[in-house]
């Protein structure tokens, strides 16, 4: 057990809630502060992308509350989450609520803060490692390289309701950054390659595929962004999935640590 008092670290107090990140799902990734809530929380609100064994990491007598998906039944709308968590932090509990990757990072952990500010309930944020970075680390794909690319864009494929999101201007977007890193995405990635090709990508530009990243079930694929929807269909890959295009991907041929580490995971092509 880590020492609180020793590193400083803020109490939780009752009736409050934190917005923690646990990462993309490798527990090692939790940060020191999101472990020290979990010891401390007396609820632990959590969605769907929450590895089981970070929630195994919860005081004993926790109540862990699922707020994803339920037996086919939809997720509970964004609002009736936040009214749990504030009722919850009214009642006196230690909230803590658990979200994949960052809570900042397309995790509706703004909407949320926003709804704990204006019911005055006291909350912090606690910042997890995003899935389009730590994702991409544990397939040795660095997100910068000095030769390769002086910007990233972090996008979204999905809008709340499932569809390709209508405010992005595929245009700019295919220009304007030279990486791309694409969050849920897969469902849409046919559509999403040939927009990108259309406003003028090369269909030979290297791009990768991180399923699961950091899990034990971690796969990756490496192809072009011209084959890769197609590749993806054909290799069964399956969400959730960062997408990512730009050269950077070619440093994988180097960096893959992972896959030597423990091998088994989809073996791409080498791309020379
Ligand atoms: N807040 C999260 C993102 C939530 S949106 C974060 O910062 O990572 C959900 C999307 O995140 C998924 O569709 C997928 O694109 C990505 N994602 C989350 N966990 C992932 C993982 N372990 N491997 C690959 N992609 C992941």
């Amino acid at each position: 057990m880590i020492d609180s008092e020793r590193l400083g670290l803020p109490e939780f107090h009752p009736g409050s809630v934190w917005l923690v990140g646990a990462g993309p799902g490798d527990p090692g990734l939790l940060s020191l502060l999101a472990l020290h809530a979990l010891a401390r929380a007396d609820t632990v609100v959590y969605d769907a992308l929450v590895d089981p064994r970070i929630l195994g990491l919860a005081r004993p007598g926790a109540v862990l509350d699922y707020a994803g998906k339920r037996g086919g039944k939809p997720s509970p709308r964004q609002p009736d989450i936040s009214a749990r968590l504030i009722r919850l932090a009214q009642s006196g509990k230690r909230v803590l609520r658990l979200k994949g990757g960052d809570p900042f990072v397309f995790g509706r952990g703004g909407e949320e803060g926003l709804a704990l500010a204006a019911a005055g309930v006291p909350f912090r944020i606690v910042p997890g490692i995003t899935a389009g970075i730590g994702g991409l680390a544990y397939a040795g794909i660095p997100l910068t390289h000095r030769s390769a690319n002086s910007a990233v864009t972090f996008v979204t494929g999905h809008n709340s309701s499932g569809a390709l999101p209508d405010g992005l201007d595929w245009n700019a977007l295919a220009r304007g950054s030279p990486v791309l890193v694409l969050y849920m995405a897969l469902k849409h990635l046919p559509h999403i390659t040939a927009r990108l090709i259309a406003a003028g990508r090369a269909a030979d530009e290297p791009a990768a595929i991180v399923s699961k990243a950091t899990t034990a079930a971690q796969r990756v694929l490496v192809s072009l962004l011209g084959e890769i929807a197609d590749a993806a269909a054909a290799a069964k890959i399956e969400p959730p999935a960062i997408i990512v295009v730009g050269e950077i991907v070619r440093l994988r041929a180097a960096l893959d640590w992972h896959d030597r580490e423990y091998p088994g995971g989809l073996r791409p092509e080498p791309l020379d």
